[in-house]
């Protein structure tokens, strides 16, 4: 066991201390979204106290200074992911948000008729959606890469689809159905290599490992805040700089323009050419703080602590007879997708909940991937840098209990 100070960790986590039908609460929703942490309850609670105004506009105090703690927050995601430029950080309202504005700026102005686009098996719906949304407005063709029973991609039938009709690789990092984490890295040099860009759906990745975009190389990485620890209707667009300039702008009004008449308008550089409207500008100085707290901690750090907490939670799993988990990837992210025998997932999580234990039951918007297991939904335990071997005890007497009494 590394010295991970899980305990110091959990102190700074409120909610974590909540008494669930008189248990402790044991959270394993985390893939659904994170726990807040002090640092980002106190940030966001701070910005309305102190700092609070609309930004980039005034020339008065508060939003000079409401502005100046926005954009740091833009070069803390930046730095945190290795971006080369703040101008490659685009505000949105999450993974979902950024998916589609890259199907519809970036697609709509390079995907045509006959084109193709790959996506893998085990995408989530707000990977699956967009790019059938663009197909349908351009006629292009949504090609899905295979995967095993494993829920690992088959990588050679990945490859077999690139050809000079992809236009676009968009595929995601990690798996919020599996646990699956994808041979990123490879999968974007041979897409390169036949000069195609790819786009990394890291929703799930990022609270896990450390990501550097320059090191992948990807073209564009989408993120969501509140599954870092940060606010929820906040996330993140990387893009290269020169794709970024190169795309029309995604919505029209405010601040995205440097200047309009009723016959042209004309728009605003990077980043904020994609930033049409007031953001939301507290939630982004949370993320900010969730990210000075993440760097604190060190995402290897994390990694390794989250990868025996997986490992532990897998073998003491596979020892409870009628369970099988569902995605046994070799390279997995912390999450344990299982079903029972005889016991429908939504009774898990319900009768789970009366122990004070938050899981998910259902489809976790991968739809496909639960057709391609032949089950209707899974219960899906997954986990945090601020969760517990104790608590994958809890979990486990508690589904051993379930299959006692109902199995
Ligand atoms: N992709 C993956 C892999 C996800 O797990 C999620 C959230 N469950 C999303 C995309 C969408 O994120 P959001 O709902 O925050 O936009």
């Amino acid at each position: 066991m590394t010295t991970f100070p899980v305990a110091k960790i959990r102190v700074d986590f409120p909610i974590l201390a909540e008494k669930i039908r008189g248990k402790d609460l044991v959270y394993l929703d985390n893939a659904a979204s994170c726990q807040k942490p002090n640092a980002v309850i106190d940030a966001i609670s701070n910005v309305y106290r102190h700092e609070y105004a609309n930004i980039h506009r005034g020339v008065h105090t508060l939003s000079v200074r409401a502005t100046d703690k926005f954009e740091a927050a833009r070069e803390k995601v930046q730095r945190f992911i290795n971006a080369a430029s703040s101008k490659e950080i685009i505000f949105v309202r999450g993974a979902t948000e950024a998916v589609n504005l890259i199907a519809q700026t970036y697609g709509r102005a390079n995907i045509k008729a006959g084109d193709e686009i790959v996506i893998t098996a085990m995408e989530h719906h707000s990977n699956i959606v967009p790019w059938q949304m663009l197909c349908e407005q351009t006629g292009a063709v949504l090609k899905v890469a295979p995967m095993n029973t494993q829920g690992e991609l088959i990588y050679d039938a990945f490859e077999a689809l690139l050809n000079d009709k992809t236009k676009l690789v968009a595929v995601v990092h990690m798996s919020n159905a599996l646990g699956t984490i994808n041979p990123v890295k490879k999968m974007i040099d041979a897409a390169h290599a036949k000069g195609i860009p790819v786009m990394l759906d890291g929703a799930q990745a990022i609270p896990h490992m450390a990501v550097d975009v320059q090191a992948l190389d990807c073209d564009f990485y989408v993120f969501s805040g509140h599954k870092l620890y940060g606010p929820s209707g906040i996330g993140v667009l990387y893009g290269k700089q020169a794709l970024l300039e190169a795309m029309p702008p995604y919505q029209g009004g405010g601040d995205m323009i440097k200047t309009v008449t009723f016959e042209k308008s004309q728009y605003a550089g990077l980043p904020h050419k994609f930033e049409a409207g007031t953001p939301s500008i507290a939630d982004v100085i949370g993320l900010g703080a969730a990210i000075d707290y993440l760097h604190d901690i060190g995402m290897e750090a994390i990694a390794a602590y989250e990868a025996e907490l997986l490992d532990y939670a897998t073998e003491k799993a596979s020892q409870i007879k009628g369970l099988r988990i569902i995605g046994e990837a070799a390279e997995k992210g912390a999450i344990l997708s299982f079903v029972l025998d005889r016991i429908h997932p939504h009774d898990i999580g319900t009768m789970l909940d009366s122990l004070g234990i938050a899981i998910r039951a259902g489809h976790h918007c991968a739809m496909p991937v639960m057709d391609f297991y032949g089950v209707p939904a899974t219960a899906r335990a997954s986990f945090a840098m601020y969760n517990t071997k104790e608590e994958i005890d809890v979990l486990m007497a508690g589904i051993t209990n379930l299959i006692e009494v109902f199995g």
